[in-house]
């Protein structure tokens, strides 16, 4: 059952205004949302993927709410650095050191991989995806755009933007100075160049590292530009002049989203982009979990060690965007078990009979009003939970799991199919079993002995070990 139209009407916290605000673009069937893409230097760890789930859950809820949504991520395999102060080492060229291989072979290697662990995590693609190296005259045609608008000048071989042209720079103030210097995150060092403390560089020439793989010619010499402008020009070249909703981990906000507002708001001259959504981080007990540190877990780690990716993502969605999660193994044991038991409780549904409008529209009116409520998912799934205590036949419940997961994508669905599946297997290998014992005693009964030691081997052969009581044969798997 599809389901049905209903009234838009729902409210997001945005950074911007910092208040919960009704979620209305300009035209519902042509909304526009920007993502910052991975930096493909590294693996990408759960911290970056939980940003990545929660804007998975936005951008399946948008298009659920009846909205036609085109979604763009840029890829950062340029520009960078170490420090996100605009010092310090380019993070690709960092990554090919460490492999021996050339930037470009650590970006197609990790880009590929970020995709594979967003695939495990049922994540959707966005519907563009630009890597900033496809991009490189877009990036000089908007820096020559500042440069003629004044807000662009060069020093000791660099190009700046000139903050101190802004009305208002710190977009995001209820940021103090000091949470914002969280954004600029290790190796910070004060370039000379700089008119204001604030100003950030559009354009590198002048690199301390001679050794930079990927340059390109300018009109200001060959270099290679700042990470900030590759998200302004990479959304407006997909999205136009005007965006809806921008995401991005928190981290993010400062200083990378508050340049990228400058840039494009002084190239375009006006407002650009309403709503902005911010994830907040996933913490380890030492502190964020970080590429950098070189401490992180991963997708592929959480495989070995026999968890459902999907495992972790319910984690995820067990708590607030807007509130720090902290990883521990036994929170995550937590989230695993209880995810199984939620597919065996969805595998033990019949489909019977016909579906109940009225139970389903109200059980699913509760989910709608967690997420219109500023996504709140822990919410959505306790009303998943209230599916299986509703008084409607499982045919309904069956279908509103399904409507649920549309958004949720924890996979139950297929997740119940597979356990099904598993043990009919199971029944189909124990009736075997068992009639191959009755064969047995039938053939020791008619004193055919080798008949009865060919099914003894044979069940051996099959892990299955045969025991004769005086209350007959019993059988179990050897181990
Ligand atoms: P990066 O690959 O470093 O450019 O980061 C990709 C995305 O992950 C960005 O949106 C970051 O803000 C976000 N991010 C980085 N660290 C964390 C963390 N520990 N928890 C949640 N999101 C994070
Ligand atoms: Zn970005």
């Amino acid at each position: 059952m599809s389901a049905p139209a209903r009234s838009i009407k729902m409210k997001l916290y945005n950074s911007l205004t910092r208040q919960k605000e009704d979620f209305v673009p300009k035209d519902p069937q042509n909304v526009g949302m920007y993502t910052c893409g991975p930096t493909v230097y590294h693996f990408a760890h759960i911290g970056n993927l939980r940003s990545y789930i929660m804007e998975d859950i936005l951008d399946r809820y948008i298009r659920y709410s009846g909205y036609n949504l085109k979604r763009v991520m840029n890829i950062t395999d340029v520009g960078h650095l170490t420090s996100d102060g605009d010092t310090g080492e380019d993070k690709m060229l960092k990554g090919a050191k460490r492999e021996h291989k050339s930037v470009m072979d650590i970006a197609a290697f990790y880009t590929k991989a970020f995709f594979e662990d967003c695939e495990k995590l049922n994540i959707r693609r966005p519907d563009v995806v630009e890597p900033a190296t496809n991009c490189i005259g877009q990036f000089i045609k908007a820096i020559k755009t500042l440069e003629q608008k004044g807000y662009a000048y060069q020093a000791g071989g660099n190009v700046y933007f000139d903050t101190s042209k802004l009305e208002k720079y710190y977009v995001f103030n209820d940021f103090t100075e000091e949470d914002l210097a969280v954004g600029v995150r290790e190796g910070v060092e004060e370039d000379s160049n700089k008119k204001n403390k604030a100003d950030f560089v559009l354009w590198f020439t002048k690199s301390k590292f001679d050794d930079q793989e990927l340059k390109w010619n300018s009109p200001w010499g060959v270099g290679y530009p700042g990470w900030h402008i590759e998200c302004s020009c990479i959304s407006m070249k997909h999205l136009g002049e005007h965006l809806d909703i921008h995401c991005g981990g928190i981290d993010n906000a400062f200083p990378h989203h508050t340049n990228e507002i400058a840039q494009s708001e002084a190239i375009i001259g006006h407002k650009w982009c309403d709503f902005w959504f911010h994830v907040h981080h996933l913490n380890t007990g030492s502190g964020k979990m970080s590429k950098s540190s070189g401490e992180f877990l991963t997708v592929s780690l959480l495989d070995e060690k026999g968890y459902d990716p999907l495992a972790y993502r319910f984690f995820c969605l067990q708590s607030h965007y807007r509130k720090t999660l902290v990883f521990t193994w036994e929170n995550l044991d937590n989230a695993a078990n209880a995810y199984s038991k939620l597919v065996a409780k969805v595998a033990s549904l019949k489909k019977d009979g016909e579906i109940e409008k009225t139970a389903f529209e109200l059980c699913r009116s509760a989910f709608c009003e967690a997420l219109d409520n500023d996504l709140n998912t822990s919410l959505a799934v306790t009303a998943l939970y209230d599916v299986f205590k509703a008084d409607t036949n499982d045919a309904t419940k069956l279908a509103l799991i399904e409507d649920f997961d549309s958004v949720l994508a924890l996979g139950l669905i297929e997740g119940a199919k597979k356990l099904s599946a598993m043990k009919a297997e199971e029944n189909v290998g124990k009736a075997w079993v068992e009639d191959l014992i009755a064969k047995r005693a039938m053939a020791k009964a008619e004193k055919d002995y080798a008949t009865a030691d060919a099914i003894r081997k044979e069940l051996l052969e099959n892990n299955i070990v045969l025991q004769d009581t005086p209350n007959g044969t019993k059988w179990t798997v050897k181990m």
